[in-house]
């Protein structure tokens, strides 16, 4: 993942600038090529190799900390999300980081299966099985938590393995195993066993940093609940299925605060748009429609286009028989909502604690649409108590308590 920059002087201040440099695979040699059309070429020129000079001599390798020469690359930094300045020498060494991908140079870690990490991704990781394991059961208690206004995941049924690099690629290539999820760092085959039960077995890469952990956790965990929640008659594009899982991981990165991993899943392309879809679904018409969308969509893939058809649901699927949800009423477009801002439930205890207010769920700070009657407005959560929630309304300044109605 690296490219050479090609730098071109801004025409307006003669600064270089690296707007131009090329995505990941590309090579570009280093050249100066101002608009040959624009008047004051020559001064632009001249401005360009000072600004370049100056650049040059401030310039240390990311990697070596030694100044860098003549030709500077960018290779990107998958954990920091920076683009970052790597000298000649740097960008021929083999040695990368399974994290991060950048070279490394010294003080590397390596793993028994022959993977390097770098000093600072070092001590991010987990290494030990035991903790591993018990990192990917939090992640499943805190998502059934996350989730538990709408649906339940598999549990008992899903069985989590800790597994080495080596391992990982052979579960991959075992003929007849197809792959059902192509994230690098876990792995799913779920199958039917004995008495019609599902049974989910889920490899995860060992060494990852805490959080990627639950995040690849919950995915996997996504495609268990697709498995036994999905009809099978439903034709759904992979991609699709993948931008779910996703949206399960972030959600619960987000509900763990962990902005690095939420950018990762942002900017993770695999979905080809399908996650910022699922996302934007989410936030818009709240996680009841996705799942609707989920289970009877019209659709193979969230359009890109027509973002709302997420509420298109068939009802023919609906008159079939449905797998888990039982009582809840089943409409086409938008889910019923109460007339006024209603606080339906309160979940979680201490700070995971969770506000449902009409569709939508808040943690204490959060702020988000909640629909209503026939329109919406903007709800800042500022406190969740036990049996009420402290809101700002957006336009309003004062704030409201909604009280739990007793049953
Ligand atoms: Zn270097
Ligand atoms: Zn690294």
């Amino acid at each position: 993942m690296f490219s050479r920059v090609k730098q071109t002087p801004c025409a307006v201040t003669g600064w270089l600038s690296e707007k131009d440099s090329e995505p990941a695979g590309c090579w570009y040699w280093f050249s100066i090529e101002p608009d040959p059309s624009h008047v004051k070429r020559h001064l632009i020129i001249i401005f360009a190799l000072l600004g370049l000079a100056c650049e040059l001599r401030a310039q240390l390798c990311a990697v070596c900390n030694q100044s860098i020469g003549i030709n500077v690359y960018l290779v990107k930094d998958k954990v920091s999300n920076e683009q970052k300045r790597i000298c000649d020498n740097c960008i021929l060494l083999n040695t990368r980081c399974y994290l991060c991908g950048m070279p490394v140079k010294s003080n590397m870690t390596t793993l028994d299966d022959g993977r390097v990490l770098c000093a600072r991704d070092s001590k991010e990781v987990v290494l030990s099985e035991s903790e591993a394991k018990q990192i990917a059961e939090d992640a499943r208690s805190e998502l059934n938590r996350l989730f538990s206004r709408f649906t339940t995941f598999p549990d008992t049924n899903v069985l989590i393995a800790i597994v080495p690099r080596t391992q990982m690629d052979q579960l991959v290539q075992t003929p007849g195993f197809d792959r059902q999820c192509p994230s690098v760092f876990g792995y799913i085959r779920s199958r039917v066993a004995q008495g019609g039960q599902w049974k989910h077995p889920i490899s995860i890469l060992s060494g990852l940093p805490k959080y990627r952990l639950m995040a690849v956790c919950a995915h996997e965990c996504g495609h268990a609940w697709v498995r036994e929640n999905v009809p099978s008659s439903r034709d759904m594009d992979r991609e699709a299925e993948e931008g779910f899982c996703e949206l399960i991981a972030y959600r619960l990165m987000e509900y763990s605060n962990q902005q690095a991993e939420m950018n990762a899943i942002r900017n993770n392309l695999y979905t080809r748009g399908q996650f910022d879809l699922f996302l934007e679904g989410d936030k818009t018409y709240g996680f009841y429609t996705v799942m609707q969308w989920m289970k009877w969509g019209t659709d193979h893939r969230l359009p890109e286009e027509e973002p709302d058809r997420i509420r298109r649901i068939d009802e023919k699927g609906l008159a079939g028989p449905r797998p888990v949800f039982g009582s809840a009423p089943l409409l086409i477009g938008p889910t019923p909502v109460p007339e006024t801002l209603t606080l339906i439930g309160v979940s979680g205890t201490g700070s995971r604690r969770l506000a449902l207010i009409n569709d939508r769920a808040f943690g204490a700070g959060e702020s988000g649409k909640v629909r209503f009657a026939s329109t919406n407005a903007t709800v800042h959560c500022l406190e969740i108590r036990n049996n009420s929630v402290l809101i700002e309304v957006e336009g309003s300044s004062e704030e409201q308590e909604l009280f739990l109605k007793s049953k």
